[in-house]
């Protein structure tokens, strides 16, 4: 058969159309090769990432650590399915625990399954320790919220896209306004049966929205006061995308230790995924302390490919990488001023409003209709450039690059950016 010869960008499109279900609408460009911050079309057209696979690429394409990692467990061991032990699984869930201050992990794949795996715990837990009535538990979530795919987690999205349908939906969730204190203080108030609050540190997929500084640490201490589970979706923020390990808590790459433009609240359960693996391979995990994943008993929950070796040690490697090569500073660094210098620009333009992010998440609204195609028109101009990002809304692109980048790459991309920006004026 014929495929695996070299096909053109437009041949390999069109088999995707003819063959493939339509579940995206794709810019129409074909990678076939990537090396840190750069990818490659099938026509040798190099590239700046500046999407990173929806920043599971933080450590850059095919770091040669993590690959190096991948391949040598996969000529040993990549399943044995946890019916067996293996010998690298117990070594990643100390080291990750560790790394990030909890006491236990529980291992997925996607990031999908591990908001699932938060909510079946976050249940389990109301039931069996806050004493809530069979069936009875409720999650608040937040709207414009995006979690994931699944059944259950697109019950409680509000974009008619991803949830006209496929009902009937999931019961048991409650949706408030983002960033909005005083809604989830009602809503803790009026009922008694909150199990959890479910929230994203920055809404992304919504068009990286940035809440106000003392959100987060508020609806921590309301969530304690309520005995209610403060659930932290760190699929997209976290492991360094923000300018530090995760945007709920950690150490501060700011001056200000104190700042409280960065909030410093534990999750009671942190939902990891996308750079958990550096994009090497599909790897997402749940943290809480023993109080919390303590209901969770054998048989209760699992996956066949969940906590494989290959996860494992690439995990580790995906983790050390951005430890020792200093992502999450370098991430602040650049983000400071790669808002400064889109900043200078918005100052004398009529088609970009406003720029905002932390660290290297960051997403320009433009001056047009949120169901304009301004956004991808200007996305499409980006790839002539040799700049690849995608907008989340008619009028939002998200611009998130790999972590290892450098200052003079990031200078170079926001000269590709402005130049491309002029041509729209
Ligand atoms: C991408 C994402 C998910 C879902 O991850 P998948 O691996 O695509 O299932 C969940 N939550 C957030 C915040 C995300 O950005």
């Amino acid at each position: 058969m014929a495929v695996l010869e070299k096909l053109t960008s437009q041949q390999a499109i069109d088999l995707e159309n003819k063959y493939g279900a339509h579940n995206y609408h794709p810019l129409p460009v074909v990678l076939c090769k990537g090396k840190g911050v750069f990818v490659w079309d099938i026509e040798g057209k190099k590239y700046y990432d500046f999407l990173s696979a929806y920043s599971a690429v933080n450590q850059g394409h095919c770091h040669p650590k993590i690959v190096g990692a991948m391949m040598e467990q996969a000529q040993t061991l990549t399943l044995t399915s946890r019916a067996f032990f293996n010998d690298k699984l117990g070594e990643y869930e100390k080291f990750a625990s560790e790394f990030f201050g909890f006491d236990k992990l529980l291992p997925m794949n996607t990031g999908a399954e591990a908001v699932e795996t938060a909510l079946k715990i976050c249940r389990k837990w109301a039931y069996e320790k806050k004493g809530i009535s069979e069936n009875n538990a409720q999650v608040i979530v937040c709207n414009n919220n995006f979690h994931g795919r699944t059944t259950t987690i697109i019950s409680f999205s509000n974009d008619p896209v991803a949830r006209d349908n496929f009902g009937p939906y999931t019961a048991g969730f409650i949706k408030i306004e983002y960033d909005n204190i005083k809604a989830l203080k009602e809503a803790l108030e009026n009922n008694k049966n909150i199990a959890g609050f479910l929230v994203e540190p920055i809404q992304g997929e919504a068009g990286v929205y940035v809440p106000s500084d003392n959100y987060l640490t508020e609806a921590k201490a309301l969530c304690k006061k309520h005995n209610v589970l403060f659930i932290a979706d760190e699929v997209q923020t976290g492991i360094a995308r923000t300018g530090r390990l995760l945007a709920t808590c950690g150490t501060c790459s700011c001056a200000d230790k104190n700042c409280s433009e960065r909030p410093n609240v534990k999750p009671d359960i942190l939902i990891l995924g996308k750079a958990l693996s550096g994009g090497a391979y599909p790897v997402s995990a749940v943290l809480a302390d023993d109080a919390i994943m303590e209901v969770i008993k054998p048989g209760n929950h699992g996956s066949t490919f969940g906590g494989n070796p290959v996860a494992a040690v690439v995990a580790i490697a995906a983790l050390e990488v951005v430890r020792d090569e200093k992502l999450a500073e370098n991430a602040y660094q650049l983000g400071e001023l790669f808002r400064s210098e889109i900043n200078t620009y918005i100052e004398t333009s009529n088609i970009v409003t406003l720029v905002r992010g932390k660290g290297l998440l960051n997403a320009i609204v433009i001056n047009d209709d949120e169901d304009s195609d301004t956004a991808w028109n200007i996305c499409i101009a980006l790839k002539e450039n040799g700049l690849l990002a995608k907008p989340t809304h008619g009028n939002i692109i998200r611009f998130a690059p790999p972590l290892v980048m450098n200052k003079e790459q990031l200078l170079d991309c926001v000269a590709i950016i402005t130049k491309t920006l002029k041509t729209f004026e």
